[in-house]
């Protein structure tokens, strides 16, 4: 394998090309906004900068794999030469399947495609293409360049030689590849969803406040983040999209999101990336935010 596409140059998708680009992989980084690429480039250059500044990767290293990245908005030449493609688009079902199409259509017989979903089937991405063997999920963690782990995801026909290329693949990046079969929310997010759902609850019920189940949980269980602190930087939309995913898809209501999280998501406080979530951010600092009814 040497040439890869990235489909898709958000915050996943300049951090995958990143990561194979390091590696010595030719990346063509796909994207139908063309400020997105410049931009992806941009902060792609700047992580290099400080890989360099912590003396992970050499200057050289630095150029070189910066050379390796060639942006371009033509999904069709973007993915014609590639042995793998990995799909890093917007988080939504039609774009997705769309997207599916028009890369089996573009792309080599012999070609991979993964795609680097949260929660949306592998099999139903899988089934509009013509090589459902070839569809399997690389499920890259933010920030890629520093997260170990790619949960993969085989889906119903992914064949035995697809996922074992993978693997090899995985590790060959310096990522660490753990296994799941293709049921909703995959292992990292119907362990991690509830949890963060669970803390919601309990907040919403009064048992505790934020600072104080942040606390019990980053120092008691040794988590990096307190789970109110990690869903303000997953997303609180992105949170209660894949908590839907849990419920519907398994029809267990002690998957059914907190009422709280459905109120926030409406208001439009969305965590980091709005300026407030359970935190507040718009001073560039982390401050305590005191619900409604708190
Ligand atoms: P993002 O919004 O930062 O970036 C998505 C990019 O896709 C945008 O630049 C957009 O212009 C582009 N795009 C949309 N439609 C396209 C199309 N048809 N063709 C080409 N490009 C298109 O999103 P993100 O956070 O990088 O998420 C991307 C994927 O990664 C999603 O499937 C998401 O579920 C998954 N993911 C996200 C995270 C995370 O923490 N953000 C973690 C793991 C997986």
């Amino acid at each position: 394998m040497k040439q890869i596409a990235v489909i898709g140059s958000g915050t996943m998708g300049n951090g995958i090309a990143h990561v194979f680009a390091v590696n010595g992989f030719k990346v063509n980084l796909i994207d139908i906004n063309a400020q997105a690429l410049e931009k992806a480039v941009a902060k792609i250059s700047s992580n290099l900068d400080r890989q360099v500044a912590k003396a992970q990767i050499t200057e050289d290293q630095k150029v070189s794999a910066l050379a390796n990245i060639n942006s371009t908005t033509d999904l069709k030449s973007g993915v014609a030469n590639a042995d793998l493609v990995v799909e890093a688009a917007t988080e939504n079902v039609n774009i997705k399947l769309q997207l599916f199409k028009d890369i089996d259509a573009a792309a080599q017989p012999s070609c991979i495609l993964a795609s680097n979903t949260s929660s949306i089937s592998i099999t139903k991405i899988a089934s509009v293409t013509s090589r459902p063997d070839k569809v399997i999920g690389m499920h890259f963690m933010n920030p890629v360049p520093v997260m170990k782990l790619v949960e993969i995801i085989n889906g119903y026909k992914t064949s035995k030689e697809v996922t074992d290329i993978i693997i090899e693949l995985t590790k060959k990046i310096g990522k660490v590849p753990a296994m799941s079969n293709d049921y909703p929310g995959f292992v990292a997010n119907r362990i991690l969803m509830p949890m963060i759902n669970e803390a919601i609850i309990s907040l919403h019920e009064g048992v505790s406040t934020v600072s104080e189940i942040d606390t019990i949980m980053k120092l008691g269980m040794a988590h990096p983040m307190g789970p109110f602190q990690l869903a303000d930087f997953i997303g609180l939309d992105v949170c209660l999209a894949i908590l839907n995913v849990l419920y519907d898809g398994l029809g267990n209501t002690k998957y059914a999101p907190s009422p709280l999280l459905v109120n926030m998501v409406t208001a439009g406080d969305l965590g980091i990336k709005s300026g407030r979530g359970f935190y507040d951010y718009s001073h560039g600092t982390k401050e305590l935010v005191v619900a409604p009814g708190f």
